[in-house]
């Protein structure tokens, strides 16, 4: 029976944690990392999201602002008002929730972002700093995963680990984590001929698909890991995630659960790359020098 990876415990510890480190860095007089969320339209699921990473962060310190948009807003507007907060020395992260609506450029949204604050991990730059190597802000829910591997204890060099989903968001940056520990990544998407083949062999599978429980209990490998990113309502109203959890936690070794897993770290993940933006952006200044408008 597989260990219960449990996001919510680990989210929780690392917004404890990052709210000591807050009120430790006040202490030598450095002021709070701050971060603002742009939202455009009404989007309901967008809302809740932005509800709660304007309600974490400012739980653990941070100034947090919020800036709502109505739907038909112009570009203009949209980018003049990210390139404000850019210009903000008391504003260390950027985010412009996604999606947006129809008719706005995300592509240039995401590229108006200043990349020392995108703490999204989304910006053109911080992708190439990912596929190359280079220290950068990372994608928070990839970064969730990875965080969650490490807490099992398990080793991804020499591993197969098994992507499943190539999105920009989600399945090619965790691949590239997942590389750079020396997992052997095979990225699998809607074109791959033998999906559960593929799985079958993973010693960490991430499924990241969008489609409730496609990948099957009797796929896993026993004593893998199992990494669940999927959220899909199902028709009596539950959240489900790609993966069958009940027979999928017959044979793996980790996995974790839907709702609960991976998508409670999403947001802790949010809250550490505008920590870590912070302190980044701060490097080299004096207590006094770093401290921002009041
Ligand atoms: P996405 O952009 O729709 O990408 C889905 C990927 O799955 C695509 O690469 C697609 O392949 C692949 N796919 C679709 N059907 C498949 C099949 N039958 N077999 C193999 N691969 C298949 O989705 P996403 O943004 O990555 O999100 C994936 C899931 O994670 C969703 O449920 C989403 O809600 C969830 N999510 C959760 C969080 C969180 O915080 N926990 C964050 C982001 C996303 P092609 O490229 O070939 O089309």
């Amino acid at each position: 029976m597989a260990q219960i990876i449990d996001g919510k415990a680990c989210a929780a510890e690392m917004r404890a944690q990052l709210s000591l480190q807050i009120a430790e860095r006040s202490r030598q007089g450095f002021r709070p990392p701050g971060l603002v969320t742009i939202l455009v339209g009404e989007d309901p699921a967008s809302r809740i999201y932005v509800g709660r990473k304007q309600r974490e962060s400012r739980e653990i310190g941070m100034l947090s602002e919020s800036v709502t948009l109505p739907a038909d807003v112009t570009m203009d507007r949209l980018l003049g008002i990210v390139r404000d907060y850019n210009a903000r020395p008391d504003i260390d992260g950027v985010l412009v929730q996604m999606p947006l609506p129809k008719g706005l450029d995300s592509d240039a949204v995401l590229a108006a972002v200043d990349p020392a604050k995108d703490v999204d991990g989304l910006h053109p730059a911080s992708q190439g700093a990912l596929f190359t190597g280079r220290p950068g802000l990372r994608p928070c829910t990839p970064n969730g995963c990875i965080y969650l591997l490490d807490r099992t204890g398990v080793d991804p060099k020499g591993k197969i680990a098994v992507v499943v989903g190539r999105s920009v968001l989600v399945g090619k940056p965790v691949a590239m984590m997942l590389l750079e520990r020396h997992a052997t990544v095979v990225l699998c998407h809607s074109r791959t001929a033998d999906l559960a083949a593929e799985v079958r062999r993973a010693d960490i599978v991430v499924a990241a698909v969008g489609v409730a429980e496609m990948i099957k209990g009797e796929w896993i490998k026993p004593g893998a890991v199992v990494l669940d990113v999927g959220i899909n309502r199902v028709a009596d109203g539950r959240i489900v995630g790609d993966v069958e959890f009940e027979a999928a936690s017959q044979r793996a070794g980790f996995v974790t659960p839907v709702p609960g897993g991976v998508g409670q770290m999403t947001v802790a993940m949010l809250l550490r790359n505008t920590y870590d933006a912070c302190v980044a952006r701060q490097a080299g200044a004096g207590p006094s020098a770093a401290k921002g408008p009041a």
